[in-house]
C-alpha cells in the first residue's frame, strides 16, 4: 500500500531535466536472483537501464556496492581486522565495476572505472577533473573503490562522489520502491511516503543510506531519490520524475 499513488512527483526539485545523476546500487543487486556473486543478465540489463538514460542526453555516473562479494563488516564480526576486512570489501567493489563496465561497453557505452585505491593496470585512478570531462563527452564513470577508506560505505563513496560532481540526483536503486515506515517485505500494512526529510531518514532511522551519507547528500542539497531497480526502466522513469519512487530531501 502506497502513501500517495500519483505517477508524477510534484514536490520534485525543480532542476529538471537533469544535467548530471549519480546512480548508486548495492552489489547485492548485480546478483539477480542468485545467492553470492554476479548473474550476467541481472548486470546486461541494468546496463540497458543505463543506456537508455545516456540516449537521452543526461549525464550518468554509477557507485557501487559489493554486498554480493564482501562487506568488511561481516569480516570483522568473524574475527578478522576491520581494516583488512574492508579493504577486501573496496576490491569487490572494483569487481563489481569491471563487471558493470563490460556490459556497458558490451552494447557499446562508453565508460572509464575510476578507483578510489591505485590500481593502474586495471582503472583509471579517481580524479574529479577528468570524471567531469568524461562524463561531458558522454561517457559513463563508474567510481570504484568506495571512499578508499575503510570505515565508510559505498552509500557514503555515493554521497560524496555527488557532492564532487556537482550531481543533481543520487538514484538510490534498491529492492523495493521507496521509503516506507515499516519494512514492505514483512508489514503488508507498511506505508510508502512520496517525501521524506534528510532530517527524518535520520532520526527516525529509516535505514535509506547510512547517517554519514545522508547527512553529506543533506549538507549538499542533493535530492536523493529510492526506488526498485529491479524492474526494467526503472531508473530512466525515476530520472524523468515518472513512476514509484520516495524522494529524500530537504
Ligand atoms: N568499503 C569501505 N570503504 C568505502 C566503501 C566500502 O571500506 O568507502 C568496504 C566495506 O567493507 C563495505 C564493502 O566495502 O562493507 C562493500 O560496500 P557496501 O557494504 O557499502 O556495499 P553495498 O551494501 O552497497 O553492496
Amino acid at each position: 500500500m502506497s502513501a500517495n499513488l500519483n505517477p508524477v512527483h510534484e514536490n520534485m526539485p525543480e532542476q529538471r531535466p537533469y544535467k548530471r545523476v549519480l546512480l548508486k546500487m548495492s552489489g547485492e543487486v548485480l546478483m539477480g536472483p542468485n545467492e553470492f556473486g554476479l548473474h550476467p543478465e541481472t548486470v546486461a540489463r541494468v546496463a540497458r537501464d543505463i543506456q537508455t538514460v545516456i540516449d537521452t542526453g543526461v549525464q550518468v555516473c554509477v557507485v557501487v556496492g559489493a554486498g554480493n562479494i564482501f562487506r568488511g563488516v561481516s569480516g570483522a564480526s568473524q574475527g578478522m581486522d576491520r581494516t583488512a576486512a574492508d579493504h577486501m570489501g573496496m576490491l569487490g567493489i572494483v569487481i563489481n565495476a569491471l563487471c558493470l563496465q563490460n556490459a556497458l561497453e558490451a552494447i557499446g557505452v562508453q565508460t572509464r572505472v575510476q578507483s578510489a585505491i591505485r590500481m593502474d593496470e586495471i582503472c583509471e585512478p579517481y580524479i574529479r577533473r577528468r570524471a567531469i570531462r568524461h562524463m561531458d563527452k558522454g561517457r559513463v564513470v563508474i567510481f570504484a573503490a568506495g571512499t578508499g577508506n575503510p570505515y565508510f560505505t559505498s552509500d557514503t563513496g555515493a554521497s560524496l562522489r555527488a557532492s564532487e560532481m556537482n550531481c543533481d540526483l543520487i538514484a538510490k536503486g534498491t529492492k523495493v520502491d521507496g521509503v516506507y515506515n515499516a519494512d514492505p517485505m514483512t508489514n503488508p500494512d507498511a506505508v510508502r511516503f512520496e517525501k521524506v526529510s534528510y532530517m527524518d531518514v535520520l532520526t527516525k532511522d529509516l535505514r535509506v543510506m547510512d547517517a554519514t551519507a545522508i547527512s553529506l547528500a543533506r549538507d549538499n542539497s542533493i535530492p536523493i531519490a529510492v526506488f526498485n531497480i529491479r524492474e526494467e526502466n526503472n531508473f530512466a522513469n525515476i530520472v524523468k520524475g515518472e513512476g514509484t519512487f520516495t524522494i529524500v530531501g530537504d
